[in-house]
């Protein structure tokens, strides 16, 4: 384990909120010890009130934020005597020990303060830092975890059986601490969960964390995993969707499927007792609310599904009040032909339990490898994943997006209508996959979006880019086609087959193809598939000098009106949009626009809004349109060819 600390970096000990942001950074850059919101630190100091009185407070990580990127506005100071008179009481219900500490902020602003607070309380320390490390829980998620704990550790901590989150676990700490601290003592195992260490100052604190884990590594790193690595090759494109299509359906809403692969993935599916080990339970239990307690091995969504429920009942007897229960959804897939999988109704949340089980893996590889990995019984896994803590948040949490868990291709993507229609739909909480051939398209990439540099004429490279897509988020829902180009004024006398032919291949030969290939990703659309092409109002009143274009958009739009015909079958909606005049797109550069501003005999201005409306367009008026296309209003409609022109006599 890495000591980061610099002492260059590090702020003086003189602010002890600023060295414990510091010291939270450096815990959250490691994903070893924490991940996603995982483990809490802070650090206990004096302030002077309004009315000028001293108070002790402590300075907490608020809930919501994240280790890695953590500033002081993340903390959250709480009047310390109040917390230690709530850590006198016998019992006091999870919601009400939120509303406590809520009520024990200095500021009401501030975030609301970790559920683990008491636990930062009850420590004599001034700091407190608190993990998750992947080596602690490899220690201590064992048969015989307490005796490895301690032949590691000796008694220089204090070790805490397993006991859930929340007051309860305060409440044993408040305890235990006191009786088995000795001034030798520099942190506290929790068992199945994670690990604390303190200081004086959040320096002292973090090299005792870092020491305390670098044990437990040294002592795991004396076995080596055998491994013996399962097959890797392409995977089908349509059995992911397909399989993202069942996911989805059991979920009862669209979800992200995301393929992972690497040689500890593929040595991990390859094992022979795979199902086995991996379904024993999460590695510490906040796990489970990002994957659910056991992965599905093998794609039995339905056996999966019916797996969850049993385990729903057979344990919600254990919850206070009545639950909301949660999709019987897998989160995670293991299968040794299509890898690691996960499943999210984000990409953010299949990310995040990607990220979270490839750790697991790792834990769960070395804990075999020293003994055997064992989990928390099931009922301890339950109470997490059905806290009344998460369930109020449940019941409190606003509705996703529009188009949240769906996939987006959009070609063109780079620039104009292409880009607005990409930001538009993901906007609206769709995924999207940006193709064009200019290279910039891949700027701006998020966990949601993943630009690609593709020629749409290039066949291999689309059909590239779609397994892409595919492998990243599970399937296409939507297609928008708005690559096109646009050559130079030419009348017919003077053709050049040259541009007719690339025109042609750009504009309408290049979205047969797409569609040719979507096709079948877009009939296992969960909510349906959808497509808009980007014709133009050419197509329908064309312009003289334009035969290239104006015969492209021609085509293109009966390719999509065919596709409506075929397609509606599968439940795949296919309509066109006629934009015109809509020139901050890559097509209008300047010259182009004052020789067809000339060739009506009009300046620049006059030939921007020639219109009925007298109104300019832009790109986003047209993404706007296409965004609704794909939504509930156009539910009903396909086949269905819309102007965006400012109206328009000829199309009138
Ligand atoms: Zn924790």
């Amino acid at each position: 384990m890495l000591n980061r600390w610099s002492a260059e970096d590090a702020p003086d000990r003189s602010d002890p909120v600023a060295q414990l942001v510091y010291a939270s950074r450096l815990l959250g850059a490691d994903t070893g010890l924490v991940l996603h919101g995982g483990g809490n630190t802070s650090v206990k100091t004096t302030v002077t009130d309004l009315t000028g009185e001293p108070v002790e407070v402590l300075h907490v990580k608020g809930s919501g934020s994240d280790l890695a990127t953590m500033d002081a506005s993340g903390f959250t100071a709480l009047r310390l005597a109040r917390l230690r008179a709530l850590l006198r009481l016998e019992r006091l219900a999870d919601t009400s020990m939120m509303n406590e500490l809520r009520c024990a902020r200095l500021d009401a602003t501030a975030p609301d303060p970790s559920v683990e607070s008491l636990l930062h309380a009850l420590l004599p320390h001034p700091a407190v830092l608190h993990s998750h490390a992947d080596a602690l829980l490899t220690l201590t998620n064992q048969p015989e975890g307490r005796r490895l704990v301690e032949e590691v550790y000796g008694d220089s901590v204090v070790v805490v059986p397993y006991v859930m989150p929340g007051f309860d676990l305060a409440r044993v700490c408040a305890e235990l601490f006191p009786a088995q601290a000795h001034p030798g003592t520099v942190g506290m195992v929790l068992l199945n969960h994670g690990l604390f260490t303190f200081g004086a100052d959040a320096e002292e604190a973090y090299h005792r964390h870092i020491e305390l884990v670098g044990r437990a590594e040294e002592r795991l790193a004396r076995r080596t995993t055998p491994s013996r690595a399962a097959g890797s090759g392409p995977v089908d494109r349509v059995r992911l969707a397909r399989l993202r299509a069942e996911i989805s359906e059991v979920a009862g809403a669209p979800m992200v499927l995301s393929r992972y692969d690497d040689p500890t993935v593929r040595a991990f599916l390859g094992r022979a007792d795979l199902a086995a080990v991996a379904t024993r339970g999460p590695v510490t239990p906040d796990h489970v609310l990002r994957t659910k307690r056991v992965p599905l091995v093998g794609t039995d969504v339905a056996g999966y599904a019916e797996e969850y429920r049993r385990y729903v009942a057979e344990h919600q007897g254990r919850a206070r009040a009545p639950l909301t229960v949660l999709d019987p959804a897998p989160r995670v897939v293991l299968d040794p032909d299509l890898g690691l999988l996960t499943a999210g109704r984000r990409a953010t949340d299949a990310r995040m339990a990607q990220d979270i089980y490839r750790h697991t893996i790792d834990v769960i590889s070395a804990a075999e490898a020293i003994g055997g990995y064992q989990a928390l019984p099931a009922g301890d896994i339950f109470d997490v994943e059905y806290w009344e803590l998460e369930q109020a948040k449940l019941r409190r949490g606003g509705a996703l997006p529009e188009f949240a868990g769906e996939v987006a291709v959009v070609t063109g993507a780079a620039s104009g209508i292409g880009r607005a229609c990409a930001e538009a739909l993901q906007a609206r909480g769709a995924c999207v996959v940006a193709l064009d051939r200019d290279p910039s398209v891949a700027e701006g990439d998020g966990v949601a979006r993943l630009g690609l540099q593709v020629d749409v004429t290039d066949a291999a490279a689309v059909d590239a880019a779609l397994d892409t897509a595919v492998e990243r988020f599970g399937g296409v829902d939507i297609v928008v086609a708005a690559a096109g180009i646009f050559p130079a004024s030419q009348e017919i006398a003077g053709l050049d087959l040259q541009a007719w032919h690339r025109t042609m291949a750009v504009n309408a030969e290049s979205v047969a193809y797409l569609f040719s290939r979507t096709h079948p990703l877009l009939a296992l659309a969960p909510r349906g598939g959808r497509v808009v092409v980007v014709a133009s109002r050419n197509a329908v009143a064309p312009g003289p000098g334009a035969v290239s274009y104006s015969a492209s958009k021609a085509a293109v739009t009966q390719v999509a009106r065919v596709a409506a015909l075929e397609w509606a079958s599968d439940g795949i909606r296919v309509n066109v949009v006629h934009p015109d005049a809509v020139f901050d797109t890559g097509l209008w550069t300047p010259e182009v626009l004052a020789a067809r501003a000339a060739h009506y005999g009009l300046t620049v201005e006059q030939y921007k809004r020639r219109n009925l409306l007298g109104t300019e367009i832009t790109s986003a008026r047209v993404a706007d349109l296409t965004a609704a296309l794909c939504g509930e209003t156009f539910a009903a409609t396909t086949g269905a060819q819309i102007p965006v022109d400012g109206g328009n006599e000829r199309v009138i």
